[in-house]
């Protein structure tokens, strides 16, 4: 028998299955989608068993063996190796990377040096040989001291400098006590009465007869030490198993189940049609304002799902996965729900990903990559927030979760639900068309008003002499919140927004040495960082260029904003939610419960707040400026902004109290603006969606973005138009390339960065044509330092 093997190697021409003979003794166990340790050239690495087959085409008796089974029972299925040779074609990438990103990161290999005794132990000097004493390898790590020696060992042959490959994260064992459950068995075990502790312990098991309880906690509910339970072991009175355990990432003990709420007549309605559809692969688009009912929706309709004995997977963008949210499906499903975020250790997710794929678990709420959860039997996919960029992974493979979805329906037979409030132009555009069917929940599900919104032009604001970030009619509204003892959310829309170091002598503003863009300011550590390479330097105190002492920070980061609050209004109490305030695992959660509990007046921060918060005290939205995503060089620029300000405003008013929202502006004419205030959502996509024909961008055309990069300028530029020029001759005459052009931010890390955009209608050669380029990439310019990364369906142009 012979095995097809996907190598852990990411390189051009290996991008295929080798061939690998099974050896005998593994014959019955290996199946497609283990994990094989294989030899490849000199040294060994992990694979992926794609398939097996009798025959091969090269010589059996020349095929290596497989080194080593990794798994006993497949980490992929079928539908996912499948899969992966889809994402393959359609992302662009190679099918190892479309593997890798299907499982979770404990599974992928981590390759560690060591060296192997080749030799009688007798051979080796001393003090080399006490290691080897030990164990029959020595890890490079350990073995520092002993580096020359090694080396001299090396070139004599005695030992041999090897590979381990193993998985980075372990299952977890716990050590379980079985008490022995014939009450006459404990009695009659004789304990001496000075043996106190033994007495304890016994007294315990006496209560416990038949009980399985985890080591350590018997330690501590009986009072006992491991010795005193080993030695009540010895004498028959229980047996130790080392035993598989999950770790538990949230203690939810006292999780009070709850029941489907009553349905509106909107929600009945499409609820309705989704239930209809239920085995058919059909998506969905379901447009409904903030707080219409949708995740309502989706509780039922997934509750109808597991009542037919099938699964569920709920996707919602990272920063939305908040406790909160899962909480409802907690309380909806309790342990049929598995959840998946990035605030999880590797073990946690690994523990998660396990459940499902015992199908321990039906439901299965997540980020992105729970698109790839290893269900057998899906009967829903849902994607909330199906317009958020973080669908679309940014690395290879660079897939978006949504055609993952739309593919898996089609294996399954299943209905795909994209909900939100402000849909993609692209996902509209399709439902216009009926290639989606819309759904529509037009009112909010307990009727609140939508919030009244105040559009504020700070240009006027400017012109009367307010030279503050907070309008006349902000500030007052916020004091007047105060007063009622009711909560405010004050949103500082950052992107491009960060704090800068500028001299008001010369001009000169504190840049990266190794990126073409400035430094920004960290107020908790007074260093000035690079968010692109992460480089460092402390804050200086003259100017760099001509020693003026006028040097200081510009900007408003939350930081500064908090500042100015504490000036607007001293007795407030404000907690901060950014980048800075929620490093820490649980932080997120913290601020929000902390808020929640109404332990402050004002929250204030960034991008993260925009979503999820659903407090009935609050009666307040302020977006401090609603510019800065507006004038970003990209074509989705307005999309941005419209969906940012609409779910912002959504944060105000969820309950019985009305409320309000204040939009602070330099351009409060745009159209994004304009309409996001009424959340007329058509007349924006019909505005919109005017602009992007105009421009010819998507959903009229597809996009892909090329971009290169190189240490050197002239060669990057170089490698760019010989690409243009290739891709002109090859591709049909109404197929518009742009560029090459420098990117927006033009150096990154002492790389120059050039890109060129293909827009076409139809091109059914553009695969062909790409991997042709990837072909010239690989076998020229990547050996001179080159790099080539092709992004189809781009979310961002920058
Ligand atoms: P969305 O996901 O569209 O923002 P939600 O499902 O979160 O909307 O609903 C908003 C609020 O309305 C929540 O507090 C929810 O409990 C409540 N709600 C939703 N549907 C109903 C219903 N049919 N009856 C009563 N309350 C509802
Ligand atoms: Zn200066
Ligand atoms: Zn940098």
């Amino acid at each position: 028998m012979i095995a097809e093997v996907i190598v852990d190697v990411a390189a051009h021409p290996i991008d295929r299955p080798f061939d690998y003979a099974i050896p005998a003794h593994l014959q019955v166990l290996v199946e497609p989608g283990m994990r094989v340790k294989v030899p490849f050239g000199p040294r060994k690495v992990l694979g992926f068993i794609t398939a097996i087959k009798e025959t091969s085409e090269f010589d059996p008796a020349r095929l290596k063996p497989i080194h080593e089974l990794m798994d006993v029972v497949p980490v992929l299925n079928d539908e996912l190796l499948e899969m992966a040779k889809w994402m393959k074609i359609q992302t662009v990438c190679f099918e190892i990377d479309a593997l890798q990103v299907m499982i979770p990161s404990a599974l992928r290999a981590k390759y560690e040096k060591r060296f192997v005794l080749n030799a009688p132990l007798e051979d080796i000097a001393e003090p080399l040989r006490s290691y080897f004493e030990k164990r029959p390898f020595v890890r490079s790590q350990d073995a520092v001291e002993v580096y020359d020696l090694l080396k001299k060992e090396l070139n004599r042959g005695t030992i041999v400098a090897d590979t381990d490959i193993s998985q980075q994260t372990a299952v977890k064992k716990v050590r379980m006590i079985h008490i022995a459950d014939s009450l006459e068995k404990l009695e009659s075990i004789e304990i001496r009465s000075n043996a106190k502790q033994q007495v304890k312990l016994m007294e315990y098991m006496k209560n416990h007869a038949g009980k399985a309880i985890e080591s350590s906690r018997l330690q501590k509910e009986a009072g006992v030490s491991l010795p005193t339970i080993y030695g009540l072991v010895e004498k028959g009175a229980a047996t130790i198993n080392n035993e598989e355990s999950y770790r538990d990432p949230m203690l939810d003990a006292t999780i009070e189940q709850k029941q489907s709420l009553q349905l509106t007549e909107a929600q009945q309605t499409a609820f309705d049609a989704i239930e209809r559809s239920l085995n058919t692969p059909k998506t969905f688009l379901l447009h409904g304002i903030t707080g219409s009912g949708k995740t309502e929706i989706y509780l039922q309709t997934i509750d109808q799902v597991l009542k037919e004995g099938k699964e569920a997977i709920m996707l919602v963008p990272e920063i939305s996965l908040t406790p909160q949210m899962t909480l409802r499906f907690k309380e909806r499903f309790g342990d049929l729900v598995a959840v998946l975020h990035s605030g999880l250790s590797a073990g946690e997710k690994y523990d998660e990903w396990r459940k499902i794929q015992r199908a321990e678990v039906k439901v299965v709420v997540g980020a992105r990559s729970a698109i790839f959860a290893p269900f057998q039997n899906l009967g829903l996919i849902i994607l909330d927030e199906e317009h958020e960029s973080s669908y679309k992974q940014d690395d290879s493979p660079r897939y978006h979760a949504r055609d993952v979805a739309i593919w898996r329906s089609e294996q399954h037979n299943c209905p795909v639900i994209l909900g939100s409030a402000t849909p993609s132009l692209e996902s509209y555009a399709r439902a216009q068309k009926g290639v989606y069917e819309l759904l529509v929940l037009e009112k909010r599900a307990k009727n609140q008003p939508l919030p009244d919104v105040q559009i504020i032009d700070m240009r006027e604001e400017l012109r009367n002499g307010n030279r503050s970030m907070f309008s006349i009619p902000l500030a007052e509204a916020i004091r007047e919140r105060l007063e009622r003892k009711e909560q405010v959310v004050l949103f500082l829309n950052k992107r491009g927004y960060s704090s800068f170091v500028l001299c008001r002598d010369c001009g000169t503003v504190m840049q990266c040495p190794n990126c073409d863009i400035s430094l920004t300011y960290h107020r908790s550590s007074e260093l000035m960082k690079c968010h692109y390479c992460g480089y460092d330097e402390p804050v200086p105190h003259i100017c760099p260029e001509c020693e003026s002492e006028h040097i200081r920070f510009f900007g408003t980061g939350t930081q500064k904003v908090e500042e100015e609050l504490a000036k607007l209004v001293p007795e407030a109490r404000v907690l901060r939610m950014d980048v800075d305030t929620t490093r820490n695992k649980g932080a997120h959660e913290k601020i929000l419960s902390a808020f929640g509990e109404g332990k402050a007046d004002i929250l204030l921060g960034t991008q993260m707040i925009a979503k999820g918060l659903d407090f009935p005290n609050i009666t307040l939205v302020g977006v401090l400026s609603a510019d800065t995503t507006l004038h970003l060089p990209d074509f989705r620029a307005a999309e941005k902004t419209y969906q940012l300000l609409t779910q912002v405003s959504g944060r105000a008013g969820r309950d019985v109290l009305p409320g309000e929202v204040y939009v602070q502006s330099y351009t409060p004419e745009h159209y994004a603006i304009t309409l996001a205030k009424d959340q007329l959502y058509e007349p924006f996509y019909d505005q919109e969606m005017a602009m992007r024909r105009a421009s010819g961008y998507p959903p009229y055309y597809y996009v892909v973005n090329i971009q290169f990069t190189h240490e050197d300028l002239m060669t990057v530029a170089g490698y760019a138009d010989q690409s243009v020029r290739y891709l002109q001759s090859q591709l049909s005459a109404s197929t518009i390339i742009i560029g090459p052009s420098a990117s927006l931010i033009a150096r990154v890390n002492n790389r120059y960065r050039y890109q060129c955009l293909i827009k076409y209608k139809k091109e059914p050669k553009l695969a062909d044509v790409l991997q042709q380029l990837i072909k010239i990439y690989r076998s020229e310019w990547l050996k001179k330092g080159a790099t080539l990364s092709i992004d189809m369906n781009p979310t961002s142009v920058m």
